[in-house]
């Protein structure tokens, strides 16, 4: 992934409650003067506060347009870029999970437009990073574009999420761990640069959050902490300039998942799977540790969690490489057997 324009850190991030309703209000404090503005939204449970908050824009006489984002697909960001260029817009607010997320970072990244994003689902560590997750011909694409300019974490509107996209954010901050390893592992092996404070900041956060219990992992305590680490996730992959420090092993099994069983799970619930096995490939010293702490996050820990066979996971493993060919990471340097996998799952208590 090459970016050719990189923001390393968000001019300001706000975590707290209430934020929303003062959404106007926090963009003047932070100096954001803007005129045109474009706010997107999902079509579902987002939309109310989409619609609400363009209403607040034409309320306060400024020039605004609402889109609705049905899908990260190519044809959404011509869209949007669209409705950026209709108006001359130097602002998009973006509410709304992974999908609104992700096309708006690249339509204003396109367009040159600033964007602020106020995340409503802390399922995985794009609420605050450069990397936006597109898909075409049938294939998910982690395209390098803009770190947004300001971040907005209502925790009212967080801990309103499905408990099942909080536990995949989890799964998502947990892969750091063995991410990490990878590419310095990939350094060593001449095969990448490492940024040691890159990789500093994607650990810190995920060793913070093994410290807690996830089990209920909507509790504003814990809820807090996961969304420090997904931050700090984002500003890592800003700071490398790539979605490295978040993305190994782990993650290119989780990518061949998507290619061979379409829609089996979320991002982090395939991930947390993935996570698992790689960290029972290498014997990292956290293994049993990381993976009892997915369990009691409710994450899949087991190949029947996603009802795959291990036919099906041998297969996903395969392919897993092809997933991200520039990227070295200990499933290349290992390059297990199947009857290794079968020993490895089996230690992992995976099968
Ligand atoms: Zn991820």
């Amino acid at each position: 992934m090459s970016f050719s324009r990189v923001m390393a850190l968000p001019a300001f991030v706000e975590i707290g409650r209430g934020l929303f309703p003062r959404l106007l209000e926090l963009l003047e404090d932070h100096g954001l003067h803007h005129e045109r503005i474009v706010v997107t939204s999902g079509p579902t449970f987002t939309a109310r506060l989409g619609e609400d908050l363009y209403h607040r824009l034409q309320r306060s006489a400024l020039t605004a347009r609402y889109l609705q984002i049905a899908s990260s697909t190519l044809s959404e960001v011509e869209r949007l870029r669209e409705a950026l260029r209709e108006i001359r817009a130097t602002l998009a607010i973006a509410v709304g999970g992974g999908k609104v997320l992700d096309v708006t970072k690249y339509a204003t990244y396109r367009e040159n437009v600033l964007l602020v994003t106020v995340p409503t689902t802390p399922s995985n560590d794009g609420i605050a990073s450069p990397v936006a997750v597109l898909e075409w011909e049938g294939l998910t694409h982690s395209m390098g574009t803009q770190m947004p300019t300001g971040v907005v974490l209502d925790l009212d509107i967080l801990e309103q999420a499905p408990e099942r996209n909080v536990r995949a954010g989890i799964g998502d901050v947990v892969a750091n761990l063995l991410a990490v390893d990878d590419w310095r592992l990939a350094a060593e092996e001449g095969r990448d640069r490492y940024d040691a404070v890159a990789a500093m900041m994607a650990a810190t956060g995920a060793e913070h959050l093994l410290l807690h219990d996830p089990a209920e992992p909507r509790r504003p305590a814990f809820l807090e902490r996961l969304l420090h680490a997904l931050v700090l996730s984002g500003i890592a992959m800003g700071l490398s300039g790539s979605s490295r420090p978040c993305s190994g092993a782990e993650h290119e099994i989780s990518h061949a998942l998507d290619r061979l069983f379409p829609g089996l799970a979320l991002h982090g619930e395939q991930v947390a799977l993935g996570t698992v096995f790689s960290a029972y490939l290498r014997n990292h010293p956290l293994a049993p540790q990381i993976r009892d702490f997915l369990r009691r996050a409710g994450l899949p820990t087991r190949l029947k969690d996603l009802n795959l066979t291990e036919e099906q996971f041998l297969e996903a493993v395969a392919l897993a490489p092809e997933t991200r060919p520039a990227r070295f990471t200990y499933l290349e340097f290992a390059q297990p057997t199947p009857e290794e996998v079968h020993e490895i799952l089996l230690r992992a208590e995976m099968v």
